[in-house]
């Protein structure tokens, strides 16, 4: 989507030296674009004219817009679609809590990891996207924030971003890694790492990474089923990478971090949401090394089973507390815009 947003500090100091400009001139644009989130190149007022004009006509489209945004939850959730080059689509939702501001950021258009309950899935994998169109949608939330109206004591600075919007982020880790690295960096919006979330449908080889790596940002493990039988059927990377291997890896996350890793589990009737399964999911992540999130399913139009209602998600998550494991359960948000997780892109694939 823009090009700017590809640059970190360093290369920024080169490219001003190739415009005739010394390095600092390149540390200025990007704390404009990564700290201040400057909307226009005339923002920049200590950067003189002729580079803003230069500048301008390199990146016409430096600053580029959703196509579509919309509102919901009462004011408090955004969603914007943007349109890349070609026929990929990225969708973030913004969304603001009395106590945080989250925003769900996409890392590629579709996802080629094929799980049938989800929107995204069936779509299909289009592209990966670039580290400057990952830290693009993180820099649209944080402006557009700016411009929500919320109660006053509610937080106005974007504090969380989860990978859980479209895409599998460990299969386009090294992009998703150096825009982690960009949020992280003091001179742009400067989050901390435990509060940057990848989600992962059980990438092996991507959660070893995440576990050498420095920056410790948290991990979400997409779980959904407690035995391979019926996870196989939800998940088709389990045929490659199954639940005893995931959660090994996970408690390695675990161990070399020492952060909860938490586990996502989209509730399906009939399907993973017997008080049996709640026992299977108890014993296999007794410990204290894991939180788990109760998702109710969003329903898509792929895929036929329905959601579990309010009293079966209590009754498992009882369970759970029971056997000393954590839970919770998590209202989904944006329902009414089609932002929930999962959600994401079908509408847009149905009408683009
Ligand atoms: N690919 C990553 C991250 C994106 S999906 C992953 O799967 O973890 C974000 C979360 O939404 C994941 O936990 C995913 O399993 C879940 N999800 C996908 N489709 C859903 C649906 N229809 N209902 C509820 N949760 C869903
Ligand atoms: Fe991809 Fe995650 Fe959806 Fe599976 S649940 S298809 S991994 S986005």
């Amino acid at each position: 989507m823009t090009q700017p947003y590809e640059m970190d500090a360093a290369a920024w100091q080169s490219f001003a030296g190739e415009l005739g400009e010394p390095a600092y001139r390149g540390d200025q644009v990007f704390r404009w674009l990564n700290r201040d989130l400057a909307a226009s190149w005339d923002e920049m007022t200590n950067v003189p004219r002729p580079m803003r004009e230069l500048l301008a006509e390199r990146f016409p489209d430096a600053f580029a817009t959703p196509a579509i945004v919309q509102t919901g939850d009462g004011g408090t959730t955004r969603k914007a679609l943007f349109r890349l080059n070609g026929e990929a689509l990225a969708e973030t939702v913004l969304m603001a809590y009395p106590d945080r501001v989250t925003a769900c950021i996409s890392s590629q258009a579709g996802c080629g990891m094929g799980c049938p309950f989800c929107a995204t899935g069936q779509m299909g994998l289009l592209r990966n996207l670039t580290a400057g169109e990952i830290v693009a949608q993180v820099i649209w939330a944080a402006r557009e924030l700016q411009t929500m109206t919320l109660p006053g004591d509610w937080p106005r600075r974007l504090s969380n971003i989860v990978f859980m919007g479209m895409g599998e982020p460990l299969a386009n880790y090294d992009r998703v890694w150096s825009a982690v690295q960009r949020m992280h960096d003091p001179a742009g919006i400067g989050l901390s790492a435990r509060s940057i979330t990848i989600s992962t449908i059980g990438v092996i080889p991507g959660i070893e990474r995440l576990a050498r790596e420095s920056l410790p940002v948290t991990l979400a493990l997409s779980l959904h089923a407690p035995a391979d039988e019926v996870r196989d059927t939800l998940v088709p990377l389990n045929h490659r990478y199954p639940i005893a291997d995931v959660l090994a890896a996970a408690r390695r996350f675990r161990a070399a971090h020492g952060r909860r890793v938490s586990i996502e589990y989209a509730m399906i009737g009939g399907v993973n949401d017997s008080l049996d399964q709640a026992n299977q999911l108890a014993v296999l992540l007794k410990g204290n090394d894991f939180h788990v999130n109760l998702i109710p399913l969003n329903p898509t139009p792929g895929f036929g089973a329905p959601a579990t209602g309010g009293r079966g998600i209590e009754a498992f998550r009882d369970v759970l507390l029971r056997h000393g494991v954590n839970a919770t359960i998590r209202r989904n948000r944006g329902t009414d815009i089609d932002a929930a997780c999962g959600q994401l892109g079908a509408r847009a694939a149905v009408a683009g």
